[in-house]
């Protein structure tokens, strides 16, 4: 008898969890975009090639990494972000698993070049298949460029998977707008092949909506805001004549993060029941905000599902919430123009 159990080389390790954690372009951009907000980045740009399966680079003006950091972001559940069991109850940021960067860096060509404020020189690192190729100094300006070449270049069976070039980018284009939705203070732009899709100057969130699904929302969008002491609800609704028949420019937000939520869906269709018919679909934007400790988003690896502990509650305020702000348009239509 012998023993035949071993622990994987990290190369292996991190590859399989990359399987969780970057399935297509859209989900290493959908990490470069939140660690890019999570490094209080106030302008960040990203330019793509071909529909991401070339390049992916994210470029902010965040606060960089030190040359060790900037090694040790590639390793495996390597966080700046939580430091003990407690924290994994308060998230305020994006990140937490520490594992994107590790997953990218072995599915991928990486090059990442970084520089905190005030440091003379910053770094560029070259990672390939979780392989540091390259770690230099370098001059190069303030915040963090990361491009991600050839994504699944040693992966075969899922570069082959990649759907064409239009639905790709449909998917980056979803995971930017939803960043994009919940930083107005933030500036974007997003360039595809030589060709700017989005600039999206820092302001209020009624003109971040109009920026990224342009000015036919003009004049449609009602406010929406709720206090309570368990959660606050506030953002925009589409009046009832502006719903569509496809269901898509849907928008919740729980402390900043796209969440995906049937049942909250649910809650503001049934708010705008008797206003449209059965088969619209009203436009909206909603931002929960609630006590981290009472919502787990560690459910999944891409943190779109949460669990609330008190999902009725959940459920009745927003509820109440857009009742509320359809109520108000009625009653008093020239409100609407004071968005
Ligand atoms: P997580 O975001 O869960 O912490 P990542 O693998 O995405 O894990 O990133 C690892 C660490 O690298 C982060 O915790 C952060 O300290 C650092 N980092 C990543 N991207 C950036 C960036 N754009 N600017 C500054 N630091 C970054
Ligand atoms: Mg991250």
């Amino acid at each position: 008898m012998s023993d035949i159990i071993h622990l994987l080389p990290d190369a292996i390790a991190n590859q399989i969890a990359a399987g969780e954690v970057v399935q297509r372009p859209a989900s290493a951009l959908k990490e470069l975009l939140e660690n890019a907000v999570d490094a209080k980045s106030t302008h960040i740009q990203v330019i793509v090639k071909d529909a991401g399966k070339t390049l992916i680079q994210v470029i902010d003006n965040g606060k960089g990494m030190s040359m060790t950091d900037a090694r040790m972001s590639f390793e495996r559940h390597a966080t700046s972000k939580i430091r003990n069991t407690e924290d994994l109850f308060s998230i305020r940021t994006f990140g937490f698993r520490g594992e994107a960067l590790a997953s990218i860096g072995a599915v991928a060509q990486v090059e990442m070049k970084t520089r905190q404020s005030g440091a003379e020189l910053g770094t560029i690192i070259v990672m390939e298949g979780s392989e540091v190729k390259k770690q230099e100094l370098v001059s190069c300006p303030e915040g963090t460029s990361i491009s991600v070449r050839n994504l699944f270049f040693n992966v075969p069976a899922r570069r082959n998977f990649l759907k064409s070039n239009p639905v790709e980018m449909r998917h980056m284009v979803e995971e930017f707008q939803r960043v994009a939705l919940s930083y107005p203070e933030i500036g974007f732009t997003f360039i595809q092949n030589d060709l700017e899709l989005f600039r999206l100057l820092p302001g209020k969130l009624s003109h971040r909506i109009l920026g990224i699904f342009g000015k036919s929302y003009q004049g449609q969008l009602v406010s929406c805001l709720e206090e309570t002491p368990h959660l606050n609800v506030r953002g925009y609704i589409g009046k009832p004549e502006s719903a569509k028949k496809t269901r898509g420019e849907q928008y919740f937000f729980v402390n900043n993060r796209f969440i995906k939520n049937n049942y909250l869906n649910h809650a503001v269709s049934n708010a705008f029941e008797g206003l449209m018919a059965s088969d619209m679909q009203p436009f909206y934007v909603l931002f929960l905000e609630i006590d981290p400790s009472h919502i787990d988003i560690n459910v999944h690896p891409t943190k779109t599902e949460i669990k609330f502990d008190d999902e009725r509650t959940v459920y009745a305020v927003v509820r109440s919430a857009v009742k509320q702000s359809l109520g108000a348009h009625n009653v008093v239509p020239a409100l609407d123009f004071s968005f």
